[in-house]
């Protein structure tokens, strides 16, 4: 009797990454790592795991996030003894695990850090297109910096990125969350204002509008459009100094010749955002549109244990930034091999194994057929492999010290070359010459 197994499939909403598709990855990983290199970014690799305290205190006990989409457990089985340093969470974003780092290590001990993080992140949503549960993320944060002169570098790095990258239908939504006294008392205008409209609230509003009454606006659901645009503005209400920094930040994007749109409905998922807020948005993905979305977040370093540190970043949806520019023609498949050595008979395998590592010596990607085949076959591989030329390698060719060149690709002037022979001492420098 055979025992049977059933498969195993990958968790919904985590994706794999196909060796058809990581060469993208791999290409949209090297242009972001070059252009943050330009503007002096050093990266930062933080544990997946972490407190869940860090999530819940940085990212705010209101938010989507914390409410109901961290992968929360604990490995103490004992119920009764768990206390809160138990629950571990797998990150949701990078942000709170950086500060922690930066604050742990006294990072900003001389000067300010330019630092980014990149890797998977994971939410428990509704998977759908755009949105998964893991999912990757580059998060730049620029730390120990106050001026809008940094909340304006960040924003021509993101321009600079789309630029790299092809893209050209993704616009920068603007908002300025002020600071926590001036939110404090545009949040009783709001209250007010969501108790009059307390019938066209949802429950996720109802349940809101005391404890984070702005999120209230930030709802995607059609019916409380018109009532979240008319409801009291953030920006009535912010003072001088919040007013100059805003403007200033303008000012510096009308000079760089970025355009902006300003949304005064812009309040960001994180509660740790003050004064500049941004996304950059598109209209080629769908309901999933957002890209990036970013900000000052001067009062994370003091909630988290720190001192104070004024601080700006974002958080970029890789999948997102992949699909868009994959859609643009960014990414080129990978040239895999140069060489394969195509052999006959045990002599003829040792002999092609040995030219193999000499021509990896000089630098060329080679393949060796592995196992024996006909030659036909074996020709068919060679030509799925990209190679350029095949290097057969029969009982005669061991014989003679020779091997038989098969060009397979068309050369500049748009021929294939006929196939010829060889010594075999003389193969490296007769790829070099075609090199
Ligand atoms: P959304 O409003 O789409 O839920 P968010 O405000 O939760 O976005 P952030 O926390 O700001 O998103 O994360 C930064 C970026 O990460 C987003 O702009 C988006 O590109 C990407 N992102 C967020 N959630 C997901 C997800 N579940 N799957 C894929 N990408 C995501
Ligand atoms: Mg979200």
């Amino acid at each position: 009797m055979s025992k049977t197994f059933n498969k195993v499939n990958a968790i919904r909403g985590m994706n794999d990454i196909l060796p058809n598709e990581s060469y993208k990855w791999e290409q949209l990983e090297a242009t972001i790592k070059s252009l943050l290199s330009q503007y002096g970014y050093q990266n930062i690799r933080t544990p997946i795991l972490e407190q869940t305290r860090l999530f819940a205190r940085g990212i705010g006990e209101v938010t989507d996030i914390v409410e109901k989409e961290m992968y929360t457990f604990t490995m103490n089985k004992d119920a009764d003894k768990v206390d809160p340093e138990d629950m571990l969470t797998m990150r949701p974003e990078f942000t709170a695990g950086v500060v922690r780092a930066a604050i742990q290590h006294n990072l900003l001990y001389e000067r300010p850090v330019r630092a980014y993080a990149m890797g998977q992140v994971f939410r428990h949503e509704r998977p759908q297109k755009g949105r998964y549960r893991q999912f990757h993320q580059l998060s730049v944060e620029a730390m120990g910096f106050d001026g809008p002169d940094m909340d304006v570098e960040i924003i021509l790095l993101l321009a600079r990125l789309w630029r790299a990258l092809g893209l050209n239908n993704i616009r920068l939504e603007l908002n300025c969350l002020g600071q926590s006294d001036e939110r404090a008392e545009h949040r009783e205008a709001l209250i007010a204002y969501l108790e009059q409209h307390i019938d066209s609230l949802d429950e996720d509003a109802k349940r809101r509008m005391y404890s984070n009454p702005l999120r209230v606006l930030d709802t995607k659901n059609p019916d409380m459009q018109e009532m979240a645009d008319n409801a009291p503005k953030l920006f009535d209400y912010l003072g001088e100094a919040s007013k100059a920094h805003f403007d200033a930040v303008c000012e510096r994007l009308e000079q760089a010749g970025i355009g902006y749109i300003i949304n005064p409905r812009l309040v960001r998922g994180l509660d740790y955002y003050n004064l500049t807020v941004f996304e950059w948005v598109t209209d080629d993905l769908g309901a999933q549109g957002t890209v990036c979305g970013g900000g000052r977040y001067d009062g994370l370093f003091e909630l988290l244990g720190g001192k104070p540190t004024p601080c700006v970043g974002f958080g970029l949806g890789l999948e997102r930034l992949l699909e868009l520019a994959d859609a643009q023609g960014a990414f080129t498949p990978l040239q895999e091999t140069d060489v394969y050595f195509v052999h006959q008979g045990e002599e003829a395998s040792k002999k092609a194994a040995l030219l193999a590592e000499q021509c990896r010596d000089a630098g060329w990607k080679v393949m060796v057929h592995a196992g024996s085949a006909g030659f036909k076959s074996q020709f068919k591989r060679a030509d799925l492999s990209g190679a350029r030329w095949a290097i057969v390698i029969g009982e005669k060719e061991v014989e003679q010290g020779i091997v038989a060149v098969k060009p397979l690709r068309e050369s500049e002037n748009g021929s294939i070359e006929n196939q010829f022979e060889a010594a075999q001492a003389d193969l490296i420098q007769i790829l070099a010459e075609r090199k």
